[in-house]
């Protein structure tokens, strides 16, 4: 039989920038998906994305993200400034603009309370082991920023240390924030971070995760520009199982005495 080639759609060398329209469909479209997850409950959570005009597109306070829609979106500009007066922006677009201010690549923010992910953050457990490649890969170690209240200035200096270096990170008794290139790739950190998280709670429950070791990353790094397209190398490091010491036998000796004097 003959088979028919499947349609190769080739990429375009310089894709169009999204337009305001584009931005504010995905934005919702994210917001409801969010909630459809149950990354966030009541009006928890917010998300943000860069306009073309440099101005900056926000889910406002105090709405259900399954029930957001285009004309609900606040706009403001870098600094703060609302430009759209007749909806008040999310209490935590001050976070979503310390972002944008460090990181000129970032298009997009998202901030939610999945369950996993902010139950480590909230037991203060960074998710800094080498466990996925995928995760490694993408993301790196995602760090634990120190509880700052929310909506205060307080959240900025606890991202100030990792903001440059990682596009996930843990929020101290509160959640989890990503940022990405675009509201899609923003979206997917979040997911794979509450999705890392699961499956480290899990295999907590069965006796405790195994990172791999540092042979197993140095081969990982070794395929992931070939492989994924991505280097990690400027991501925070992730933590490796600890190998073991080589041991001499006076120290092995020296080790048992001690056990046996206590
Ligand atoms: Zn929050």
């Amino acid at each position: 039989m003959k088979l028919t080639p499947l349609l190769v759609i080739m990429p375009s060398p310089m894709e169009p920038a999204p337009s305001r329209s584009d931005i504010s469909r995905q934005l919702v479209n994210v917001c409801h998906l969010l909630y459809s997850k149950g990354f966030v409950t009541a009006t928890d959570g917010n998300v943000s994305s860069r306009l073309p005009n440099g101005n900056i597109l926000v889910t406002p306070s105090a709405l259900n993200k399954g029930r957001v829609s285009e004309s609900d979106l606040v706009e403001v500009m870098a600094n703060g400034t609302p430009v759209t007066l007749s909806r008040r922006p999310s209490t935590e677009v001050d976070m979503h603009l310390f972002i944008y201010s460090q990181r000129d690549d970032v298009k997009a923010v998202v901030h939610a309370h999945p369950t996993h992910a902010t139950g480590f953050a909230t037991a203060r457990i960074p998710l800094n082991e080498c466990l996925f490649p995928e995760v490694i890969v993408g993301l790196g170690a995602i760090p634990l920023a120190h509880y700052a209240t929310p909506s205060t200035k307080e959240v900025a200096e606890a991202l100030m240390p990792f903001v440059g270096n990682a596009d996930a990170i843990l929020l101290a008794n509160h959640g989890v924030v990503t940022y990405g290139k675009d509201l899609d790739d923003a979206y997917f950190k979040m997911e794979k971070v509450e999705h890392a998280a699961h499956i480290a709670f899990v295999a907590r429950l069965l006796g405790g995760e195994k990172p791999l070791t540092p042979f197993e990353i140095e081969k990982l790094r070794s395929i992931s520009e070939t492989s994924y397209g991505k280097d990690f190398s400027q991501k925070i490091a992730c933590e490796p199982m600890q190998e073991l010491e080589d041991v001499s036998e006076e120290k092995l000796k020296e080790m048992i005495r001690e056990i046996l004097r206590k």
